[in-house]
């Protein structure tokens, strides 16, 4: 395995012990003096830096402020958030096949998913350099969490969606929270073009995944998992297995392993096998694991029923491939329809999850039939948004009401009749 070590001694321009660094050049930079989310020098991906990192004992409360010293403040823009459950769903564990296997429903969020913990973060941080307008482009979650976080801090907020291609409870969060909702003419990653744009311009603070800070507040997720799965099964999981669309998280996870090893907290060996999933129709991450790429293609037509994951140009890419490569990862895509199926068989066990969501235990189920994952591994799969963000997929999924007659015989009959 690479080395997962963090090393480079507190530069000049740190403010608290905490620094943005170039994960392609080094280049440090000051945390919130300027505003930049990418290298001055080399245009390179930022990632926070910290002089002192926490290990577990330093931790406590709830959620992610509980993870407070391994973040860039005390407390953030909360409603709160994190803390979500960690479910057993023994039924999918048994026709799997695998030692262990629990979900991490982060659909359980404020907003209905895990873009509250990049927000609880970022939000903070627009405070603190002082903007007073915040822009995102979104498949939809990112926008209602920015519009909840951004009413939450009295905030502008503009999002960019593409048109017609978000689902419907999204949408009506961003709309009631109050963000002006801007329908471009294009996809996702024209979304995210022009957002960046306004954000070079100065017209607004950007808080897509691009921001490094997002990231910080994402990578607690790894925290919980890693503190709670140890706590009902004595160790670390082996795997842990994520849809992805622009590959935050996948960053923010290699991130969050990267730090405890380098606290002392975990061994490099305990490091769980960061493990990818893209739809068939959207899967340039798994085109560049698959060929051995360093860099990604774009995908200049994508489409996917997951359309959280409906992304053809995942921005952090250069963060997460080799943290899938590190750790000792893969990546791997399915189908609609397979997508459909985990999303029946999560809500079978009382788990409402989102399309995207249902791609991790899709993606699961493949590599198992496939014997890249072996039936002694200890498996979380993350689920990322809540079954009713995208209600048409839930009822499309779901089995049709029937029409019985208004009398207590005629349904008593009709219940007789299957
Ligand atoms: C944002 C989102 C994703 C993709 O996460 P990345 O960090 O961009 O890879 C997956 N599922 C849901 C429900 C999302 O909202
Ligand atoms: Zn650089």
């Amino acid at each position: 395995m690479a080395n997962l070590q963090l090393t480079d001694g507190t530069p000049d321009v740190a403010s608290d012990g905490v620094w943005l660094a170039c994960i392609e050049c080094g280049e440090a930079f000051a945390p919130f003096e300027a505003i930049r989310y990418t290298c001055d020098d080399c245009d390179g991906l930022l990632e926070a830096r910290y002089a002192d990192l926490p290990t577990w004992d330093d931790f406590e409360g709830e959620g992610v402020w509980r993870y407070s010293d391994a973040l860039p403040f005390e407390v953030g823009v909360t409603l709160p958030e994190g803390h979500t459950p960690l479910h057993r769903v023994s039924r999918i564990e048994d026709e799997v096949g695998v030692d262990a296997l629990r979900v991490k429903h982060e659909g359980m969020n404020p907003t209905g998913s895990f873009k509250d913990r990049g927000m609880t973060v970022g939000v903070r941080v627009a405070q603190e350099v002082g903007v007073d307008r915040l822009a995102c482009a979104s498949t939809g979650n990112t926008s209602a969490a920015l519009a909840a976080y951004g009413a939450r801090a009295g905030l502008e907020t503009l999002v960019l969606l593409p048109a017609g291609k978000v689902a419907a409870g999204k949408v009506a969060q961003a709309a009631l929270h109050g963000a002006r909702i801007l329908e471009v003419d294009g996809n996702f990653d024209s979304c995210l073009d022009i957002v960046q744009d306004l954000a070079h311009r100065g017209e607004a603070y950007l808080l897509n995944s691009l921001n490094p800070f997002r990231l910080e507040g994402q990578k607690t997720i790894g925290l919980e998992i890693m503190e709670e799965f140890r706590a009902d099964y004595g160790d670390y999981p082996d795997r842990i297995v994520l849809p992805v669309g622009n590959a935050g998280n996948t960053a923010a996870l290699y991130k969050c392993f990267r730090e405890l090893v380098t606290a002392g907290a975990i061994e490099e060996g305990d490091v769980p096998e960061l493990t990818g999933v893209q739809a068939e129709g959207s899967a340039p991450m798994v085109e560049a694991i698959e060929e051995g790429n360093d860099e990604i293609r774009r995908w200049p037509d994508v489409e996917t029923i997951a359309t959280a994951i409906r992304i053809g140009n995942p921005v952090n890419a250069p963060k997460a491939l080799p943290g899938i490569r590190a750790t000792g990862g893969t990546a791997v895509a399915v189908s609609d329809e397979e997508i459909t199926d985990a999303q029946r068989s999560l809500a079978g066990e009382g788990v409402g999850v989102e399309p995207a969501s249902a791609a991790s235990i899709a993606g699961l189920r493949k590599l198992r039939g496939r014997g890249d994952v072996d039936d002694d591994e200890q498996v979380v799969c993350l689920t990322t948004g809540h079954l009713l963000k995208d209600p048409d997929a839930a009822a499309t999924a779901g089995a049709d009401p029937e029409p019985v007659p208004n009398d207590t015989d005629d349904v008593l009959a009709h219940l007789a009749n299957r």
